[in-house]
């Protein structure tokens, strides 16, 4: 046990050096080698996301289905599915509104770019209906071959179901195949969490060798003021429910998360995070059979940091224009940026598409995005470390509520 303990720490602490070394060299480098970082460094990276992408599909679909059959109850999985929605939502609602807060009042600090030769072609984003079908799956292999997270999780939970229930009149064979094949890509899963530490060095290096300059660059005071918003959301919502409906103290679960948290900071990517935010939450003391399915659940639909970071770039782009936000306009925004948090996929750069579903409904011009698209990544880097810490935040508390529960009983 103490040398698992110290295996892991380590870990944490070589991702820490990687992050901290690729800050280094990015810098060194700057705009001039970052052609060399991105030719030569990056497509490192690339291969270890590729091989995260591998595992997370059946990752998520056979932790999910073993997950429900060890449950062996189907109203649980209801009442913790519940719980988890209601949870996201929440918080995700408490995020967008500390966004559009903290950004009108830092709205004077706010460069005034000038928006007379903007264009920004939207990328056609789906309606909330749209989004909705769409969680249905209509072929059988088609999701896993897309990796379409969400259809992956219906189909997960219907075969799980079925198991469930066809296991109370008789044995299921085939149950004993997916455990062990749930373990078998749960080790294939730590053998790639081994090279983390070079996947996040060759992640991020690159990001810092092109945008290091630009961060201290006209848009600084709208990152910062991002980037505040995500610390207070951090330490006020995820602390707090830890603390008083997780058991769990605050340092001992940002200590915990440090892994999955430098990891969705270099690679900006929600799914490519799952396996180790996984990993952390387990740690943490989460209940398995509840972490696997509220994370995957997670890293589809909650978004958090997504969230705040649409509404500060929605107040920032309204005062370029000259318009003020009215307060009817800011309820629109808290609902449509929740709803198009959900509709976020977990990669790399899905936040600024869904950012213009958001200046749409309150009549701002899309072109606005054009404002902060260069500085993305950097917004995304911030946002994605904010979206996996609410998963693991509510994989925490979802599994002590439940573990009460069972107490009580
Ligand atoms: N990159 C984010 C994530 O994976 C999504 C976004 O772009 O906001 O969570």
């Amino acid at each position: 046990m103490a040398k698992k303990k110290l295996g892991d720490m380590s870990l944490a602490i070589q991702i820490f050096i990687a992050l901290v070394l690729a800050i280094i060299v990015g810098l060194i480098l700057g705009e001039k080698g970052a052609a060399f970082a991105s030719s030569y460094i990056k497509p490192f990276g690339t291969i270890f996301l590729n091989l995260i992408k591998f595992i997370v599909c059946p990752i998520v679909l056979f932790s999910i289905m073993s997950g429900i059959v060890s449950m062996r109850d189907v109203k649980k999985v209801g009442s913790i599915g519940l719980k988890t929605v209601v949870f996201y939502l929440c918080t995700t609602a408490i995020a967008i509104i500390i966004g559009l807060g903290v950004a009108s009042l830092a709205k004077g600090l706010f460069p005034m770019i000038a928006t007379t030769d903007l264009t920004y072609s939207a990328k056609a984003s789906t309606s909330f209906m749209d989004t909705i079908v769409g969680i249905f799956p209509s072929n059988f292999l088609a999701p896993l071959l897309n990796a379409n997270m969400l259809q992956i999780i219906v189909m997960a939970i219907l075969i799980g179901f079925a198991i469930v229930v066809i296991g109370e009149k008789r044995d299921i064979k085939v149950v004993e195949g997916f455990l062990d094949l749930n373990e078998i890509f749960l080790k294939c899963m730590e053998m790639i969490l081994k090279l983390s530490p070079i996947g996040v060095f060759c992640l991020l290096c690159p990001v810092i060798a092109q945008n290091g300059s630009q961060i201290i660059g006209s848009l600084a005071m709208v990152l910062l003021v991002a980037y505040i918003c995500y610390i207070l959301h951090a330490v006020l919502v995820y602390s707090v429910s830890v603390f008083t409906m997780g058991g769990v103290s605050p340092i001992k679960f940002f200590k915990g998360m440090m892994p999955a948290i430098m990891f969705a900071f270099s690679s900006a990517s929600s799914v490519g995070t799952l396996p180790i935010n996984m990993k952390c939450v387990d740690e943490l003391g989460a209940d398995k059979e509840i972490s696997s399915f509220v994370l995957p659940l997670g890293a589809t639909i909650n978004m958090d940091g997504t969230a705040i970071y649409q509404g500060v770039c929605a107040v920032f782009i309204a005062a370029c224009y000259g318009i003020n936000l009215t307060l009817p306009q800011m309820l629109t925004i808290v609902l449509t940026a929740t709803l198009a948090s959900i509709g976020t996929a977990g990669v790399p750069g899905a936040g600024m598409v869904m950012l213009a579903m958001v200046l749409t409904s309150v009549g701002l011009p899309v072109d606005g995005i054009a404002l902060v698209a260069g500085v993305d990544r950097i917004f995304d880097m911030g946002r994605t470390t904010v979206n996996i810490t609410g998963d693991a935040a509510c994989a925490i508390v979802v599994s002590n509520i439940e573990r009460k529960k069972l107490l009580k009983k």
